[in-house]
């Protein structure tokens, strides 16, 4: 069993650090940690960056850089499997992308940079392997860095999950808030306490400059760099990698914004995303429009792990976005979640998959959601898409095996029993869904939620208060759910806990 030895908690981020060795005078080049992701049978991507100035551009000299990578099967670094040198640029800031291929299925290997006289961290990884009898899957979604400390990873680190899944909102667009707490005013007569904790490092982000910063903001989280250096990364972005709610080519306020600028600022987010991201290919900038190739499957033992991108290829929400009722705009048979090319192959996956668990990971809640009696429903969720699940809805009740939704985007936790006809628990069963809370963005809606639980009787465990995530551990006839919650978001040491356990056996 690999030793936790490297991403122990501790209130000091000091005692998680590597030890850098680096030129006199020098400034370290491994600030933003390493990470490994999109796991297959026989490898893996291992990512890190070289950025000496994190904040400011990154800080490396234009041109190439050189970086040795090593990997081994084992934590002490001696049984060395690949040894190769990797070379990057200024083109991609300075980040290296190194694809893996002919290891082992199922087994752990950890890996290490090198540049000049310094070495990374060591990173631990793993290959996958569907005959696994075990899975354990962390999900996380919605890391506001103003809002909260990431607790969260602290505690997901200490777990050494198999993979993390990350269902987007790793990075917010907004400018900088106020410090402090502030009652605020949620409705019906209640107030209460939102906190900003520390601040982000520019105005709303537009630039490919502004982005890659701001990734790098984020990564220098000491936490959130132990959970990438503890396992391998399945990611997609949700909206706020780009702009908040934009849908395809449409942006959240397009009377600010032309459709070319558009354009070239989703462009700059997508690449600033690839370059912090463990993921294999940049995007492509074809006839002014850019494209990012994020959703694939994963055979995580008893799991065949489908992770969907439901922002890039959607139609723009309908009735104008936001909390209404259904608009004749929202029943148009030909909208679309997915896109016609990426619900093909997620028909085609789970038409012909032969795992017990069929996981399908995507940002918005799939569940139906009423906020009151007569349906006024979140048009940016699938709510907003009432075509394009009932088409997905039909796939998963013809005969795929125990579907499980694993959600992130709403900062609320919750877990639900998912019925072909939205709101009609006599229709068949579809499968289940596990929403984990936001590891620190918060929930002014909460209140919304909780007050019109009743007629959302399918809903079985909501929470809206507290930041966390999920563990989900899946074996062949059971999917066993904890949602972990952090006491107190406003400390990085805060006591993390289990608020609830769930089995979809049970449900
Ligand atoms: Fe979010
Ligand atoms: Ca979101």
């Amino acid at each position: 069993m690999f030793s936790r030895r490297l991403f122990l908690a501790s209130t000091s981020a000091a005692l998680w650090l590597p030890k850098m060795a680096y030129a006199q005078g020098g400034k370290p080049h491994f600030t933003l940690g390493v990470a490994s992701g999109t796991p297959k049978l026989d490898g893996f991507i291992l990512w890190t960056r070289l950025a000496p100035d994190p904040l400011n551009g990154g800080g490396m000299p234009a041109g190439i850089a050189e970086i040795r990578v090593r990997v081994c099967t084992d934590e002490a670094m001696r049984n060395t499997v690949r040894d190769e040198i990797v070379r990057t640029s200024d083109e991609d800031a300075h980040s290296v992308h190194y694809k893996v291929t002919g290891l082992k299925p199922g087994r752990e290997y950890f890996y290490q940079f090198y540049y000049g006289d310094e070495e990374s961290v060591i990173g631990r990884t793993r290959t996958t392997d569907p005959n696994a009898p075990e899975a354990r899957v962390a999900l996380a979604s919605c890391q506001h860095y103003e809002t909260g400390y990431y607790a969260a990873y602290r505690d997901m680190a200490e777990w050494v999950p198999d993979c993390v899944i990350h269902t987007g909102d790793y990075i917010y667009e907004g400018g900088i808030s106020a410090l402090g707490a502030q009652m605020r005013d949620v409705g019906g007569g209640e107030r209460r306490l939102f906190e900003i904790v520390r601040q982000h490092n520019s105005n709303e982000i537009t630039t490919l400059w502004d982005y890659r910063n701001r990734h790098a903001l984020y990564r220098s989280d000491p936490h959130l760099q132990a959970a990438h250096a503890v396992a391998p990364w399945i990611v997609a972005m949700d909206d706020h990698e780009v702009d908040n709610n934009w849908a395809s080519d449409t942006p959240q306020d397009p009377e600010k914004q032309t459709p070319l600028e558009f354009q070239i600022r989703r462009y700059a987010a997508f690449k600033a995303y690839y370059e912090h991201m463990p993921i294999e290919a940049p995007p492509t900038f074809h006839k002014m429009r850019a494209t990012l190739q994020l959703y694939g499957k994963y055979h995580m033992g008893p799991a065949l792990i489908h992770l969907l991108d439901t922002r890039q290829f959607r139609s723009d929400q309908p009735c104008g976005d936001g909390r209404k009722p259904l608009c004749d705009e929202a029943l148009d048979p030909e909208r679309t979640m997915m896109g016609a090319a990426q619900e093909a192959w997620l028909t085609n996956s789970l038409k012909t998959s032969p795992a017990p668990f069929n996981v399908i990971a995507t940002q918005v809640w799939y569940t139906p959601y009423r906020y009151t009696e007569a349906p006024v429903t979140n048009m940016d969720s699938w709510d907003g898409y009432p075509a394009a699940r009932k088409r997905l809805s039909e796939t998963l009740a013809d005969g795929v095996s125990n579907p499980v939704f694993l959600t992130g985007d709403w900062h609320t936790a919750m877990a639900s029993t998912v019925y072909e006809t939205p709101f009609d628990q006599t229709s068949r069963r579809v499968g289940h869904e596990l929403v984990g809370s936001s590891i620190s963005s918060s929930c002014p809606w909460a209140r919304d939620m909780e007050i019109v639980r009743d007629a959302n009787p399918h809903v079985s465990y909501l929470n809206g208060k507290k930041r966390g995530y999920l563990r989900a551990t899946f074996t062949k006839d059971n999917c066993q759910a904890e949602f972990r919650i952090v006491e107190d978001s406003g400390r990085p040491d805060s006591l993390v806990t289990t608020d609830t356990e769930v089995r979809t056996k049970d449900m």
